[in-house]
């Protein structure tokens, strides 16, 4: 039945509703998750917000205290890690230190029984591919911690797992090699159609190789979508100010009525939001709220005269970074990132005006929420 294929399709990997204690510590708190066969999905979100214990969760190393895990049409939440046929690359990588690293790499293959020259040009294959095949001989501890890290990925990519599971891959490699890398393992896990879910505290990682982005905190899922929906839509203000480098300004404000007008009333400024949010407000609810007006460091312009949707602000220090300018300035008592895409930036005077785009600003309520858009 084509309906239920789809499903099935849909769902090739679905945590349901799934908890995880240790003690009284909710490392994951309540998390549904479905992902597509060779869908591309990253965890994303700071230290301790449990996206190591879902990869453990799935890969087996932990069991759910509560909630139901599948793979494949097949519930797997009892099913012992070695029967999963996952792949899980750790961030402290997990080889076998008396193996070299060829044999750390074969060993996936020799488990399941793969004739030896299959093994030698597989292992030889994907050593090539990672930069790692001068060092085939040689064991972990005779290696860098990068190389040990790339001869973990070759192990995990050496045989065709339902699943890849990452935990911070690509972290103790030098930035030119990390962002090769990156390139390589997007590449390899797209052309393989290997679903892969792939856990990283950096959000330009995440939003560089996921189709979605699942961003977390304290347990929580708080929002999943591709990239352009978490950058452009993130639901609540915790999602806005950990995606981007630097992330959303946010400037608390509150709306006034005059008239027929909206003004967001902010720190040493006032604009006239009328037209933008369409009266979309009800005074009764938020007049007397406060909120947080978002914008994007690059979706403003500045200069040194005013204008309609202009935030006035000190220059505090300008950074050129070469191919764009990262200029700071303090509104009332905050700090205002402002990056501009050109090598010829405007003149500065101490007293600067932020001009935002109507289209691209955002509220949200005290408590996080989006209200707009
Ligand atoms: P990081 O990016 O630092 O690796 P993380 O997002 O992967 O963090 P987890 O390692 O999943 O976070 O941890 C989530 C929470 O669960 C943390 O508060 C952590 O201290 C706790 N935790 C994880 N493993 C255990 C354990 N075996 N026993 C007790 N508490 C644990």
């Amino acid at each position: 039945v084509p309906q239920e294929q789809n499903k099935i399709t849909k769902d090739y990997l679905l945590l349901d509703n799934v908890t995880k204690k240790f003690g009284t510590t909710v490392a994951v708190d309540h998390l549904t998750i479905s992902v597509a066969k060779g869908e591309f999905i990253a965890l994303l979100g700071p230290s301790g917000c449990g996206k190591t214990t879902t990869l453990r969760l799935i890969a087996g190393l932990e069991k759910p205290t509560e909630g139901k895990i599948f793979l494949d049409g097949q519930d797997i939440t009892n099913v012992h890690p070695r029967e999963r046929d996952v792949a899980m690359v750790f961030q402290d990588y997990a080889l076998y230190p008396h193996m070299t690293l060829f044999e750390n790499i074969a060993y996936p293959l020799k488990l399941r029984k793969v004739p030896r020259k299959t093994i030698e040009e597989k292992v030889l294959e994907v050593a090539t591919r990672l930069g790692i095949k001068d060092l085939l001989s040689r064991r972990p501890g005779q290696v860098s911690g990068g190389q040990q890290q790339r001869a973990a990925v070759a192990r995990a990519l050496v045989y065709r797992p339902k699943i890849f599971l990452f935990d911070e891959p690509l972290s103790n490699l030098d930035a030119k090699l990390r962002l090769e890398a990156r390139a390589f393992l997007q590449h390899l896990c797209k052309e393989e159609k290997i679903t892969t879910i792939y856990v990283t505290h950096d959000q330009a990682e995440a939003m560089a190789m996921a189709d979605r982005i699942g961003v977390m905190d304290q347990g929580k899922l708080l929002q999943i979508g591709t990239p352009f929906e978490i950058y452009h839509r993130p639901n609540n203000i915790f999602v806005a100010g950990f995606i981007g480098n630097p992330p959303m300004n946010l400037l608390t404000c509150f709306l006034k009525q005059e008239k027929d007008l909206t003004i967001i009333v902010g720190n040493e400024f006032e604009l006239d939001l009328t037209l933008p949010l369409e009266q979309k407000f009800s005074f009764e609810k938020l007049g007397e709220k406060y909120l947080m007006l978002g914008f994007r460091p690059e979706h403003v312009k500045l200069s040194s005269e005013p204008g309609p949707y202009a935030i006035p602000g000190h220059l505090y220090a300008i950074q050129p970074l070469g191919a764009e300018t990262l200029i700071t300035l303090q509104v009332g008592t905050s700090l205002v990132s402002v990056r501009l895409f050109t090598d010829q930036p405007p003149t500065f005077s101490n007293q600067m005006y932020i001009h935002l785009n109507p289209n691209r600003i955002y509220i949200f309520a005290e408590t996080g929420e989006r209200l707009w858009p």
